[in-house]
């Protein structure tokens, strides 16, 4: 009996290796096919500028839309995107897209209203990303001065140099340059100082946590960077008010509005509209 069970082990374990690598390869080729197929979309997340009363930018968040209401997270499949390097045309695609919606964004919080784009570090690594990135711009009729380029801190794994070289040639160009997800990676502060941006973006898990020393902290080494500071995933009234209080005028999250398509974005922010409100 435990002979006979053994072996059906076996068999099952093996079944499921292959069920496995069957699913996998299915994956990576619809995923391939995503981009002609048009079924990917961007949802735009404003991003609120509180001593402003305004909204002074839009992040673009890529879905991956199955159809019958399945909208694929980006988290799942970015990674397998970044494995397969589809992650390149993929992120060319949002760039352009991103330019397209422009207009329709710059409509509802006016004309210096600027979009933010998450760039892959497999995108940065690509030896054609900075003039491809210029070349979609320039045919869009878009100027750099209105895109937010957001990379995280694994972009300087490798190369530091070599990667703030790069940021300084993007930066002198007109984009600006947001850490994304800051605090959450293992690099020292010491590198994070090196790398040449304009922003930082502090990870939800320090606005979960709330801890009034620690974003305190970083807030003055913000201030004394030079550097504008988002707070991330800010979802009720009472994380608003802290951060209102410590100094964080930067704010993002479902508090302020979800990531949603760009013509259901509402644009009650719009500065004009408090002209015509009685
Ligand atoms: P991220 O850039 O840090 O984006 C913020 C994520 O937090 C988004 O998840 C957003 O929907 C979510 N979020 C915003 N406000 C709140 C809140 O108040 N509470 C909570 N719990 N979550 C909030 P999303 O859209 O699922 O995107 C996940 C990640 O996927 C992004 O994290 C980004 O790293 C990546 N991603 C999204 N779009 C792209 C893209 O076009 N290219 C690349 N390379 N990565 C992308
Ligand atoms: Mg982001
Ligand atoms: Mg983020
Ligand atoms: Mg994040």
């Amino acid at each position: 009996y435990a002979k006979s069970k053994g072996r059906n082990r076996y068999h099952e374990y093996n079944e499921s290796l292959r069920y496995d690598q069957v699913v996998k390869f299915d994956y990576e080729i619809a995923l391939n096919q995503c981009i002609e197929r048009e079924e990917l979309l961007l949802h735009y997340q404003p991003i609120f500028d509180a001593a402003r009363n305004q909204v002074v930018e839009v992040e673009a968040l890529l879905r991956w839309n199955l159809g019958h209401k399945r909208l694929v997270s980006p988290a799942d499949f970015i990674p397998v995107a970044e494995e397969t390097g589809l992650i390149v045309p993929i992120g060319e695609w949002v760039i352009r897209q991103a330019c397209k919606d422009l207009p329709k964004i710059s409509e509802k919080f006016g004309p210096d209203v600027r979009v933010a784009v998450n760039i892959s570090r497999v995108q940065f690594e690509d030896e054609h990303f900075v003039e491809r990135l210029n070349a979609i711009v320039a045919e869009e009729g878009v100027s750099p001065e209105r895109f937010d380029l957001e990379v995280t801190e694994s972009l300087v794994m490798r190369n530091l140099e070599e990667i703030c070289a790069i940021l300084d040639q993007l930066r002198a160009q007109g984009y600006t340059i947001s850490l994304d997800d800051f605090g959450t990676g293992y690099s020292s502060l010491g590198i994070l100082a090196q790398i040449p941006i304009d922003k930082f973006k502090l990870d939800r898990s320090f606005i979960v946590q709330m801890n009034p020393a620690v974003i305190s902290a970083l807030l003055a080494m913000a201030r004394a960077m030079d550097l504008d500071v988002v707070a991330e995933g800010v979802e009720d009234g009472d994380q608003l008010i802290q951060l209102m209080n410590m100094g964080c005028p930067g704010i993002q999250g479902y508090l302020i509005c979800r990531p949603m398509s760009v013509d259901d974005l509402p644009n009650i922010w719009f500065p004009d509209m408090q002209h015509h409100v009685v």
